[in-house]
C-alpha cells in the first residue's frame, strides 16, 4: 500500500477513497548514446487514478514514449519504483509482471501493430482467447466493442482493408478488450488527419467514460488535450502538471 505522504504533490486526487491505478514514483531512465547519457527521466512522479483521463503533452524527444513504457512495464527503469494497483512491479518476477501488463493495461501505439492475416474482429477476440475466455465470450465482447466503436460493418475486414481511423479504432478495441484499468495511448491518432483524429479520440473518450477506466495519452494536439481531465508535461526529466 502507498501511505498518503507518498501521494506526489502534484497529482490532483479526484476521489479521496481511491488509491492510484498508477503511481510513477522516483523515476530515472537513462539511455547510454556512445560516450553519452542521455538522461530522459530524472526522478519523475506522476499518479493517476481511476477513471481518470490525463493528456501528456511534450516535444517530440521530450520522453513521452519512455514514461508509457515505463508505466506500461515494457521498460525497466533505472531507478524509481512503478506501482500499479499498489503492486510494487520491481520485485515481482518477469512472468509476474507480464501477467500485469496483460490484465491491467492495455497499450495503443501511434502505428496500430494490428495482426495484419486477421480479420478485425479476430484481432479484438485473439486476446480474449490467450485470457482465457471462450470463443463465444470473446466474439461476443469483440462484437460489442467494435460496435461501440463505429465499426459494425467492418467486423471482417482486415487491417489493409481498414482506413486509418478505422485501424485505430480496432487498435483501441484490442487494447481494452481485457478490460484493463489503464490505457496507454503513445500519440494514438499522430499519423491521421485532423478529422479522423478527433473521430477516434471522441470515440476513445466515450469508452473511457463507459468504462471508468484511467487513461494516459501523448498527444500533440491541443484540442484533445483540452478534454483531458489533466494535462501533464515532461520538463528536466520531471513530469510537470499543466494549468
Ligand atoms: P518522445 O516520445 O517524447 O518523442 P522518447 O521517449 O521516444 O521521446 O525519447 C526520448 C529521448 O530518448 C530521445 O532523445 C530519444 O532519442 C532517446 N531514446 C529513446 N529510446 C532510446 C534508446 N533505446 N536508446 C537510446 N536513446 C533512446
Ligand atoms: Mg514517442
Amino acid at each position: 500500500m502507498i501511505s498518503a505522504e507518498r501521494r506526489p504533490a502534484t497529482a490532483v486526487e479526484p476521489d479521496t477513497q481511491a488509491l492510484p491505478i498508477l503511481f510513477l514514483h522516483g523515476i530515472d531512465r537513462h539511455y547510454r548514446q556512445g560516450d553519452v547519457t542521455l538522461e530522459i527521466l530524472r526522478g519523475a512522479e506522476l499518479a493517476i487514478w481511476p477513471g481518470q483521463s490525463v493528456a501528456l503533452v511534450a516535444p517530440s524527444g521530450a520522453g513521452k514514449s519512455t514514461l508509457l513504457h515505463v508505466a506500461g512495464l515494457l521498460e525497466q527503469p533505472d531507478a524509481g519504483e512503478v506501482y500499479i494497483d499498489q503492486i510494487a512491479t520491481s520485485v515481482l518476477s518477469d512472468a509476474e509482471r507480464t501477467r500485469i501488463r496483460r490484465i491491467e493495461i492495455g497499450f495503443v501505439y501511434q502505428f496500430h501493430h494490428l495482426l495484419m492475416e486477421f480479420s478485425a474482429i479476430e484481432n479484438v477476440i485473439i486476446p480474449q482467447m490467450i485470457r482465457g475466455l471462450s470463443r463465444q465470450e470473446a466474439t461476443q465482447r469483440a462484437t460489442d466493442l467494435l460496435g461501440y466503436l463505429g465499426l459494425k460493418d467492418r467486423l471482417s475486414h482486415r487491417p489493409a482493408q481498414l482506413s486509418g481511423g478505422e485501424q485505430q479504432r480496432v487498435a483501441i478495441a484490442r487494447a481494452v478488450a481485457n478490460a484493463p484499468r489503464l490505457l496507454l495511448a503513445d500519440e494514438p491518432t499522430g499519423n491521421l488527419d485532423p478529422r479522423t483524429s478527433e473521430h477516434v479520440f471522441s470515440a476513445l473518450t466515450q469508452l473511457v467514460q463507459a468504462s471508468g477506466l484511467a487513461v494516459v495519452v501523448a498527444t500533440h494536439n491541443m484540442d484533445i488535450a483540452a478534454r483531458m481531465d489533466r494535462r501533464v508535461t515532461l520538463k528536466d526529466g520531471l513530469v510537470v502538471e499543466l494549468d
